[in-house]
């Protein structure tokens, strides 16, 4: 299975929390550590075993496009020296 990550486009988030609703995984949560530029509370990806599949649900539900999605695809994969 493919497997990815998110960047989350930080001060953009207003703090709505749907892509956490959706996140098959359930590896967004809404920060604990602080606020954003915009006063909100940011999601973030809590994520260390590495479960992000790259589905693409959270970006796709955000209203603010918050969040863009990279998948690794190991069938693909080169290794590189
Ligand atoms: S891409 Fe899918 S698995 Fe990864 S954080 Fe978003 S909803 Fe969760
Ligand atoms: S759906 Fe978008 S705006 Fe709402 S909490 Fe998630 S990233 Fe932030």
């Amino acid at each position: 299975m493919a497997r990815g990550t998110i960047v989350i486009d930080v001060d953009r988030c207003k703090g709505c929390e749907l892509c956490t609703t959706v996140c098959p995984q359930g590896i967004l949560q809404m920060s604990q550590g602080g606020f954003n530029a915009r006063g909100y509370r940011p999601v973030e990806l809590v994520d260390p075993e590495g479960k992000c599949t790259g589905c693409t649900l959270c970006a796709l539900i955000c209203p603010d496009v918050v969040l863009t999605v990279y998948r690794y695809d190991p069938r693909r994969a080169q290794v590189v020296d």
